[in-house]
C-alpha cells in the first residue's frame, strides 16, 4: 500500500500547487492545527474574524449596508455574535432568494466565483457564492476532519454518490482518472437495487477500500443486503456518512454489518463541512476557526443540551457574506469537551430539518422525528414512510418482512399513531414491494404533500 503515502506526501501536494495552482494543501497544512488551540484563543479568532467580517460587508455588500444601517450598528466594533442576536439581525433562506445579487460583493464578478446550488430537500434551492480561494479553505477543512478519524489524504476509499445525469465520455474518463488518483472509486447511488448492492460489496473488496463515504440510505441498506445474504462483509477502519440524518437504529445496524464504526458529518451546500466526529465518537466538533455556529430557541435565545435552532455565520467567505443564517436544521449543542483533547465546541446531535414536520387543522407542527420514535422497529415491517397527503389524511407506506399479517401490521400503525388520529386525521396503510428512494438514493421517512406556508 505504498501509494497513500506516496499520494500524501508528494502526489497531492504537487498536483495541488504547482499544476492546479491552487491552496487546498497550504490551508489544510495551515488549519490542521487549530483543533487543538486553547478555547480562549478561538474565541479571540472568531471575534477578530467576525468584527472584520461585519465591518467588510457593512461597506461592500448592499444587503448589509442597509440592514446594518436600519439596526442602528456600529459596523466597526461588532466583536461577539450577541451583539447582532440582540439587535435582531438573521438571515433565512427566503431573505437570501429575495436579495438576490445585493448579497454579493461589489469587490468581485459573480462570474468569477465558484457557485454552488443547495440541494432543493424543500423544494427551493439556494445558489451561493464563495470565492476560488475560500472554497479551497473550505476542502481543506473537509481533508481535516478526515483526518479525525484516522482517514489521512490519499486513503484508499470507495465513495457512492450521486452524480451528474449522463456524462459524456470525456468527462466519465477524465473523472475515472481524477478519482483514481485521489485513490478512489467512484460508485453511483442512482437506482440502486439489492443485486446492485451486493455487487458494490464486492467491488469495494476488490478496491482493497479502507473506508466507505456514502449516503446513510445507500449504507443501511448495503447493511441489510450483507445480513440477509450472509456476505462477508469487506474490512473497513470506518464508514463516513452525510447528506442525510442519521438515527441511532441505523447505525447500530450498519456497524453490526460491516464490523466498523459510522461518522458522523454534518455539512451543507452553503458552507461545506460545518462538524464532523473523530474516533472518540463524543458529538460532532464543529469547525469553530471559520464558522461561529449557534443553536437557538423560537425566541432566537442561546440554548445548550437541548434541540434548537441552528445558526450559522461564514467567518471567511466575503463573496456572500452568510451573517447568522438560520440553515433549516435543528441541532443540540453540547456543554461537554471531547477525551481525544481537540478544543473544537462539539454538536451533539443534528436533529433534522426544521421544515420537515406534520401540520395539523388547528395549526400544530409535528416534526418528523415523531414518525421515527413511534414507528422505528415495528415488528413485520422492513420500512416505512409517512406521506402526509392532507391536513386530515397521512398515508403510510410500508415494505413487509413477511413475518406478520397486515392486518395486524395496520392496527399496530393506527394504534401507534394515536396523536394523529386524535387529531381527526385519518390514516391508510399502504404495502408496497419496494419504497422509493429519492433521485439520488436518499430514503425520505416522512414527506409531506401540502404547500409549505
Ligand atoms: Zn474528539
Amino acid at each position: 500500500m505504498l501509494y497513500s503515502p506516496l499520494y500524501r506526501k508528494f502526489l497531492f501536494p504537487f498536483y495541488d500547487r504547482v499544476i492546479k495552482r491552487r491552496n487546498i494543501y497550504n490551508y489544510y497544512r495551515q488549519i490542521s492545527p487549530r483543533a487543538w488551540l486553547p478555547l480562549e484563543e478561538l474565541r479571540r479568532l472568531q471575534q477578530e474574524k467576525l468584527r472584520r467580517l461585519v465591518a467588510y460587508s457593512a461597506r461592500q455588500v448592499p444587503f448589509y449596508e442597509r440592514l446594518f444601517a436600519g439596526k442602528g450598528i456600529d459596523i466597526d466594533r461588532v466583536d461577539s455574535i450577541d451583539i447582532l442576536r440582540k439587535a435582531g439581525i438573521s438571515l433565512t433562506k427566503e431573505m437570501v432568494r429575495a436579495a438576490g445579487d445585493d448579497l454579493l460583493s461589489r469587490e468581485f464578478d459573480k462570474a468569477r466565483l465558484h457557485s454552488n446550488a443547495t440541494s432543493g430537500s424543500t423544494g427551493d434551492p439556494v445558489t451561493c457564492y464563495m470565492t476560488y480561494d475560500n472554497w479551497c479553505m473550505k476542502v481543506a477543512g473537509k481533508k481535516r476532519t478526515e483526518d479525525w478519524v484516522g482517514k489521512p489524504v490519499g486513503t484508499r476509499t470507495t465513495m457512492i454518490w450521486g452524480h451528474k445525469s449522463r456524462p459524456s465520455l470525456r468527462m466519465r474518463m477524465k473523472y475515472a482518472l481524477y478519482w483514481k488518483f485521489q485513490n478512489y472509486q467512484f460508485l453511483s447511488a442512482f437506482n440502486i437495487g439489492e443485486e446492485s448492492l451486493l455487487d458494490y460489496v464486492e467491488k469495494i473488496k476488490r478496491h482493497r477500500s479502507r473506508f466507505i463515504e456514502s449516503y446513510v440510505t445507500v449504507v443501511y441498506l448495503m447493511a441489510q443486503a450483507i445480513v440477509k445474504h450472509r456476505v462477508t462483509p469487506p474490512r473497513l477502519d470506518g464508514i463516513l456518512i452525510g447528506a442525510e440524518r442519521l438515527f441511532d437504529f441505523q447505525k447500530e445496524r450498519i456497524e453490526d454489518a460491516f464490523q466498523c464504526p459510522v461518522f458522523n458529518r454534518y455539512g451543507s451546500s452553503e458552507f461545506m463541512s460545518i462538524a464532523s466526529e473523530c474516533k472518540e465518537q463524543q458529538g460532532l466538533h464543529i469547525n469553530v476557526d471559520n464558522l461561529w455556529v449557534e443553536v437557538v430557541d423560537d425566541q432566537d435565545r442561546p440554548v445548550v443540551g437541548e434541540p434548537g435552532h441552528i445558526v450559522i455565520t461564514d467567518l471567511e467567505n466575503k463573496a456572500l457574506p452568510f451573517i447568522r443564517y438560520r440553515i433549516g436544521d435543528l441541532g443540540i449543542m453540547s456543554a461537554e469537551s471531547c477525551s481525544c483533547g481537540r478544543t473544537f465546541p462539539l454538536l451533539q446531535d443534528v436533529v433534522g430539518r426544521a421544515a420537515d414536520t406534520f401540520k395539523t387543522e388547528d395549526g400544530r407542527e409535528i416534526h418528523e422525528m415523531f414518525f421515527i420514535w413511534k414507528l422505528d422497529r415495528m415488528p413485520g415491517v422492513r420500512k416505512f414512510q409517512v406521506v402526509q397527503k392532507s391536513l386530515k389524511e397521512a398515508q403510510v407506506n410500508v415494505e413487509e418482512d413477511g413475518t406478520l399479517s397486515r392486518e395486524k401490521i395496520s392496527a399496530f400503525i393506527v394504534e401507534k399513531l394515536e396523536e394523529l388520529t386524535s387529531q381527526g386525521v385519518s390514516i391508510s396503510v399502504n404495502y408496497l414491494d419496494q419504497i422509493p428512494l429519492t433521485k439520488v438514493g436518499k430514503m425520505k421517512f416522512f414527506i409531506s404533500e401540502i404547500s409549505r406556508s
